[in-house]
């Protein structure tokens, strides 16, 4: 095996890969450019006298296979109308996992809610329902599980848990669109589902949010919760409850009407490419692909590094031409300054007074994060050549460090 580039030897790829934060690895076409000029030319571009949002609403609904749809300014957006709608006291506690994007947590803390971590399995990243049974208080007012990477949770059992206990069930599907849970989608074993439109999702429309569920009242609550609480199908000019202004344009919204067309390719491109990497380097020892029970929908790909350093593997992959995410995060969600440090409102430290986020809190979220989540940047643009380029830096990547043990 010839020498590593990051000894300088010969990268395996001199050219960049499709990436989603360029052209190159988005499908941004004429049909894009074309529902932004009617918006434009409309001269209407706030959904509250448009018909864009109203329509991406009926469609993204349709798509679900679920009653209602609100649209709304980002995933993290759609998380806050998902917490709001829940409408917890000061104080209750929501338990979540510790490896997701901040956006998942961050809606817990301003509905003034307690987010509790309980940790996740080994081999996917998601939630273990075993330790978030344990994690249940009487306080506990919901669940709020990801589908990390694009692999359902197991869903159906955190669905029975919370069933059993009497809580509700948000999912957050921002690297799931279209992920398979049965004959349903993720998103719809919970009572709600939150998505997220931001420029590195399946699909984007720069940034934006969407939430699905079947029940009315919760539809509501988050729809007036993304316009200040302002009943506008009725005559008054009233604020019913605290909300802010979360509202999608009718520019996101025209964009994100076409991105659903293409939503369906996009995934079976993903899984495609993600196939053939899998089956690339599934002889090599010490490796764990993702687990993909027909399931996973490669919003990233996850590769578990069993035997081996993450950052030596990061570096030597990126200069193969092959840049990775070794952890995915800097550290767990609960030991960012903002959680345990309590840096929330002023210096009262609310509503974490009495919660404690300490080193070990998750040894399996550390476990992944500290020593061996290498995750590979995925793409619908990644053509057959990209991947074997991928699998080839793998290869090598692991022979030579194999070798320099
Ligand atoms: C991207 C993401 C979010 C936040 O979405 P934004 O649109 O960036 O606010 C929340 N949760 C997960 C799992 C995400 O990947």
């Amino acid at each position: 095996m010839s020498e590593l580039a990051v000894n300088g030897g010969t990268p395996v790829r001199s050219t960049p890969l499709p990436s989603v934060f360029k052209a190159s690895g988005r499908r941004f076409g004429d049909e894009e450019v074309a529902a932004a000029e009617r918006v434009i030319r409309s001269g209407i571009l706030s959904a509250t006298w448009g018909s864009e949002v109203p329509a991406l609403e009926r469609e993204f609904a349709a798509l679900m296979g679920s009653a209602h749809s609100v649209a709304c300014s980002s995933g993290t957006a759609a998380l806050h109308l998902a917490v709001a709608a829940v409408n917890p006291e000061p104080g209750d506690e929501i338990i979540t996992t510790p490896i997701s994007d901040m956006g998942t947590v961050f809606p817990i803390l301003m509905q003034n809610a307690v987010p509790v971590f309980a940790d996740v399995d080994l081999t996917t990243g998601n939630l273990d329902p075993a330790a978030v049974e344990a994690a249940i208080t009487p306080r506990t007012k919901a669940v709020l599980a990801v589908h990390l990477f694009g692999k359902p949770a197991p869903i159906r059992e955190l669905r029975a848990l919370c069933d059993k206990h009497g809580l509700l069930l948000i999912e957050d599907c921002a690297q799931a669109y279209l992920a398979p849970v049965g004959d349903v989608y993720a998103g719809r074993i919970g009572d709600i589902g939150c998505f997220s439109l931001q420029q590195s999702k399946h699909i984007s429309a720069g940034d934006g949010g969407l939430v699905v569920t079947d029940d009315a009242a919760l539809a509501r609550r988050m729809r007036l919760f993304t316009d200040k609480g302002w009943p506008r199908d009725t005559d008054e000019r009233t604020y019913l409850f605290l909300a802010l202004n979360y509202r999608m344009t009718e520019l996101a919204a025209a964009v994100t009407r076409v991105q659903l067309t293409r939503l369906p390719a996009v995934v079976e491109d993903r899984r495609t490419g993600a196939a053939k990497l899998t089956a690339g380097i599934g002889d090599l020892v010490g490796l764990l692909p993702p687990r993909d029970d027909d399931d996973h929908v490669y919003w990233q790909y996850p590769l578990m590094i069993l035997d081996g350093d993450i950052h030596a593997w990061a570096a030597a992959m990126a200069a193969e031409g092959v840049p990775c995410t070794p952890g995915y995060l800097t550290e767990p969600l609960y030991a960012a300054p903002a959680i345990r440090s309590k840096v929330t409102y002023g210096a009262s430290g609310f509503p974490l007074q009495d919660a404690e986020y300490p080193p070990g809190l998750c040894p399996n979220a550390e476990e992944l994060i500290e020593r061996r989540l290498l995750v590979l940047p995925w793409c619908e643009n990644y053509t057959g050549a990209d991947v074997d380029d991928i699998v080839t830096a793998v290869r090598k990547v692991h022979s030579a460090l194999a070798l320099e043990k």
